[in-house]
């Protein structure tokens, strides 16, 4: 199949400038765009036809292929966009942002306050557990004298700028591009007597006290979303919403991951060497850790069940304790004849340092290779 002219396509000349491509190009899109043209699929192909186009033209370096070649010249890539292609959200941005932009909110754009985010600093306790906080917010609320409407009197005006109808049509070259009225700001009514404490907007700066309530199990950076608690619209419209995002707080004794809680605890060398048993902490309180004859130092115990109650579903995370055999330091003089008898009984038998047994056997190994 033939393809059609690119400069035919988008209605220019040869010698059209950069600027008139672009006007073309918006023209066509406008009329063109499969926002507006669901339902016809030849009004998407033919968008489709004069964005190729487009992307061709307004690039110097393909257009002048273009030029020389013509279709040929633009082998497969047929027009596709380069890597240093025009920017269509530009295009798009300008133009459609505005008049589709509005679709969802009807003839009168829906408006809305904005959404606010709070960050909640949390020990892990209170995560993990789930607390109620009163949390103080800097936000706008509505002005408590005129009752949010701005006007003194409770009385409104239509604008006379877009006669009530909160949009205005705005010459853009040759573009005629509706707009939010900028009188009025939309809502399509002005006021004769602002209220004196918001100057007619109907919103105060404030705080506001929300209380909240945080879930048990919930973890850094866990959102809580309070429908209707952010700011408010301009003149009463509805409230955005308040966004409540956890961080917690590092502890002392446990690190979380996922439902996990992991904690590292020092032992005895003497306990790890008989065994025993040890009173750990954990977030409810305590528990008692077996610990068996021969532990080495870094052995992960895990205590089912004493994690985290997971914040989406039933399942209860574990404790994992690591333990740290520590090396006894200031010793008296008796315990230093002890453990030079220790030391004399255990020396030259091998099997009671595992690790060492096995290093010292890899050392010679390897001195024998080498010829040391
Ligand atoms: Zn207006
Ligand atoms: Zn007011």
């Amino acid at each position: 199949m033939s393809k059609r002219d690119y400069y035919e396509i988008l209605g220019v000349s040869k010698s059209a400038s950069d600027e008139d491509i672009k006007k073309a190009f918006r023209r066509l899109a406008m009329k063109l765009h499969p926002d507006r043209n669901p339902d016809d699929p030849q009004a998407q192909e033919k968008f489709k036809e004069a964005k190729e186009a487009y992307e061709v033209l307004s690039d110097a370096n393909q257009r002048a292929t273009y030029d020389r070649f013509g279709h040929a010249g633009l082998g497969q890539s047929g027009g596709r966009s380069s890597a240093g292609g025009p920017d269509l959200g530009d295009i798009f941005g300008d133009i459609f942002g505005d008049i589709f932009g509005g679709r969802a909110g009807g003839a009168q754009r829906q408006r809305r306050g904005s959404d606010l985010r709070y960050v909640l600093e949390l020990d892990l306790e209170d995560a993990v557990n789930g607390v109620e906080r009163e949390i103080t917010i800097p936000t706008q609320v509505s002005c408590h004298h005129c009752a949010g409407s701005g006007s003194a009197d409770g009385k409104t005006t239509t604008c006379k700028t877009c006669n009530g109808h909160g949009r205005v049509r705005m010459q853009n070259g040759i573009f005629s591009i509706q707009q939010t009225c900028p009188t009025c700001g939309g809502s399509g009514k002005t006021i004769a007597n602002p209220c004196s404490y918001c100057r007619g907007s109907g919103v105060l700066e404030d705080e506001k006290r929300v209380r909240v309530k945080i879930p048990a199990g919930v973890d850094q950076g866990d959102r809580i979303r309070l429908s209707g608690e952010g700011e408010v619209g301009p003149k009463g419209s509805t409230p955005g919403d308040l966004y409540v995002e956890v961080a917690v707080r590092e502890h002392k004794i446990f690190k979380r991951d996922g439902d996990d809680l992991y904690c590292e605890i020092p032992i005895r060398f003497t306990t790890a060497a008989l065994g025993g048993e040890l009173k750990v902490p954990t977030l409810g309180g305590s528990a008692m850790l077996k610990i068996p004859d021969g532990t080495q130092s870094g052995k992960i115990f895990r205590l089912r069940g004493k994690g985290v109650q997971s914040v989406r579903s039933n399942s209860v995370g574990d404790l994992l304790c690591r333990v740290n055999v520590e090396t006894p330091v200031k010793l008296t003089a008796e315990q230093r004849e002890l453990l030079e008898q220790l030391d004399t009984s255990m020396g030259g038998e091998g099997g009671h340092t595992p690790q060492s047994a096995s290093w010292l056997d890899s050392v010679k190994d390897f001195f024998s290779r080498i010829g040391a």
